[in-house]
């Protein structure tokens, strides 16, 4: 039995199969340059059976990457499923799931039509998505499809922490809240920090977590008891932390005034804040940090200050998250970013000491790959890197969306 996790971005689709049981992953793969005009389609697609192949292929829209991949993944000799009947559901990550989608839902016409709604919060993100979804339906019909939502990890942070100090009908009438984004990522890697801290006799119920997600785009959430109660995201992925090309926190007031001063429309605006700000913007360089720590080193004045931008918003955040949680017992670090730069994990700790955080120097700059502590012994809260599998937790939220479905998929009622 197995599941297939889809992730569509606007000119992209990624996929895993996974088998349910081992969550070993028996084929991936990634289409890209869907729908764009200047360039060809390209398929990279990898199964035990097969190996690695890449290919060119025109794909117009979502529909068709998906027959694609579909193809792939059925093909009679290399395929990696031989009856359709073998993938028990798929599970689509999406976006933004607003106030409606706190949890991982079971894909109906009427649940489409909602996400629908949904999307005017996203409209880069969610169509997508949708796209995927809507592939996935007709090349499978009868096969559960499962929506996991970005934001659903983040539904239970309090009123105090998601209202925005702007006049309330602008929650009530448009939505405007903090969601948050990146919640299967900071739910799958506080699962593994948890089950950390309670060998060290932390019991969940008492813990205090935050869990940052450093990768191209960036989000730190704290949590207490294992429930969200902050994050750093907002209403868009564009608040919080310095990203690869986005601002994160800005004084609001600066977007009218550049409006002003450039004399810019909102769509110019929006551009500025999300592909040409962050560590591009402030580097001059690169939105890569492999980049910006090279150019640092060989004293780079502006890729420098980029870095220690970079690294001081997450000791800010940490502080904050400390203070709202009245306490700390671990930061974890995740993603591209926080998995593979001992600098960033360093820079992001120092002056904490006075929290009770002591890193050590010699983990820090050697472990990679594994979850493991990279604190001192005598350090009063841990610091813990963890790689992060958004695909696995979909493919897990989705196993338990079908298993407690009134229809679930007859292959996971089978003897
Ligand atoms: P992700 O979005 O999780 O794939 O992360 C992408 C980010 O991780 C990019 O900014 C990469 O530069 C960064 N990254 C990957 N490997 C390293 C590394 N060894 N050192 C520093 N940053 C890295």
């Amino acid at each position: 039995m197995k599941i297939l996790v889809l992730n569509s971005g606007s000119s992209s689709l990624k996929y895993q199969l996974i088998d349910a049981h081992t969550e070993e992953v028996v084929a991936k793969g990634l289409a890209e340059c869907i729908g764009v005009a200047q360039r060809c389609g390209q398929i990279v697609a990898e199964t035990k059976l097969a190996g690695k192949i890449a290919f060119e292929t025109e794909m117009n829209n979502h529909d068709e990457a998906m027959d694609r991949v579909f193809a792939l993944l059925t093909d009679p000799e290399k395929g990696a499923v031989k009856r359709i009947d073998e993938i028990a559901a798929v599970g689509h990550r999406v976006v933004h799931g607003g106030e409606k989608f706190v949890q991982p839902t079971l894909i109906t016409d009427e649940v489409l039509a909602e996400v629908e709604k949904v999307s005017q919060l996203a409209p880069l993100h969610n169509p997508p998505n949708l796209a995927g979804i809507r592939a996935c339906m007709r090349l499978m019909p009868g096969i559960p499809q499962v929506a996991v939502f970005d934001t659903a990890f983040h539904a239970t942070i309090p009123d105090c922490a998601f209202i925005y100090a702007l006049p309330y009908d602008y929650y009530t009438a448009f939505g405007v809240r903090r969601y948050g984004f990146h919640g299967t990522s900071h739910q799958y890697v506080a699962g593994i920090a948890l089950d950390m801290l309670a060998k060290q006799g932390i019991a969940p119920e008492a813990s205090r977590i935050v869990t940052c997600h450093l990768g191209n785009g960036c989000s730190m959430t704290a949590i207490s008891g294992g429930r969200a109660v902050d994050t750093s995201m907002g209403l868009t992925p564009t608040e919080g932390l310095v990203m690869g090309t986005r601002s994160g926190d800005l004084d609001p007031a600066i977007l009218v005034y550049l409006a002003r001063r450039l004399d810019a429309p909102a769509s110019d605006i929006d551009r500025i804040i999300n592909k040409e700000s962050g560590l591009l913007g402030v580097s001059g360089l690169s939105s890569d940090m492999r980049d910006i720590e090279d150019a640092a080193s060989k004293g780079h004045a502006r890729a420098a200050l980029a870095l220690e931008v970079f690294c001081y918003r997450i000791r800010k955040y940490v502080g904050a998250y400390a203070a709202a949680m009245g306490g700390l017992d671990a930061i974890v670090f995740t993603a591209g970013i926080g998995e593979n730069s001992p600098v960033v994990r360093e820079r992001a700790c120092r002056h904490l000491g006075f929290l009770g955080v002591e890193l050590d120097e010699a983990k820090n700059a050697s472990e990679r790959g594994r979850a493991v502590d990279i604190a001192t012994a005598s350090s009063r809260v841990r610091v813990l890197l963890i790689p992060t599998n958004e695909e696995r937790m979909i493919a897990r939220e989705t196993m338990r969306v079908i298993a407690e479905s009134a229809a679930p998929s007859p292959l996971l009622m089978a003897p």
